[in-house]
């Protein structure tokens, strides 16, 4: 099955992705986490884009399609694969049709004045990449799920959530329509629990 998690920053994308890879044995490909690990070993991409992800616009396209079009060429992707953050525009979604056409795209919808508070709450796990709220952990600095070292990522600070969110409105919402003409739209509201989002997405996966 060929899966897009389509939803604001900050609406669990990540982390639903990496409970729904793990129960339906997919690839989770997370553009978000290619481009971070890019910047973290310092590779001609991640030094191109740093300043970009950090001020919370959008990397370019011709390189965010490429990127994606090779890594769905990998032998882990053959049984399918959950795309997390990408497509994040009309291009990127038309691009995505011409080499790997979706079979369902699982919206995760929440009011845009909440997402403010889940993000720069957000504390991400170095090693296994899952993200928790401070609400739930309070100051703890290692991760629950692994041990890892938990840390901010540069872009969860309030300016720069201001600009991913307005990117997302500008760019990525009319991926909704786009997707909702093609009837492949599933819509799952956000805004309760992990497990019952979890739940809700593995019945439309059914
Ligand atoms: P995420 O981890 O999905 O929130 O992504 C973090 C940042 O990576 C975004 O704010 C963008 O700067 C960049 N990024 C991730 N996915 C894409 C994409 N599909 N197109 C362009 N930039 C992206």
């Amino acid at each position: 099955m060929k899966i897009i998690l389509l939803g604001a920053p900050g609406s669990g994308k990540g982390t639903q992705a990496a409970l729904v890879s793990e129960q339906l044995k997919v690839a989770h490909i997370s553009t978000g986490d290619i481009f971070r690990d890019n910047i973290q070993r310092k590779t001609p991409i991640g030094l191109k884009i740093k300043s970009i992800i950090d001020g919370g616009d959008l990397c370019p396209d011709e390189l965010t399609i490429e990127i994606v079009k090779q890594r769905l060429s990998e032998p882990d992707c053959k049984n399918g694969y959950l795309l997390d953050g990408f497509p994040r525009n009309i291009a990127q979604a038309v691009a995505l049709d011409e080499f790997a056409v979706p079979d369902k795209v699982i919206e995760l919808a929440i009011p845009l004045y909440k997402i403010e508070r889940r993000i720069t709450g957000r504390r991400s796990c170095a090693k296994c990449k899952n993200s928790f709220h401070i609400d739930f952990i309070g100051d703890r600095k290692d991760c629950p799920n692994c041990g890892g070292e938990l840390f901010i990522r540069e872009d969860d600070n309030p300016t720069s959530v201001k600009e991913r969110l307005a990117v997302y409105k500008a760019q990525t919402e009319p991926l909704i329509e786009y997707y909702e003409s093609q009837g492949k739209l599933f819509p799952i509201d956000a805004d309760c629990s992990i497990e019952k989002v979890f739940d809700a997405i593995v019945k439309v996966l059914k």
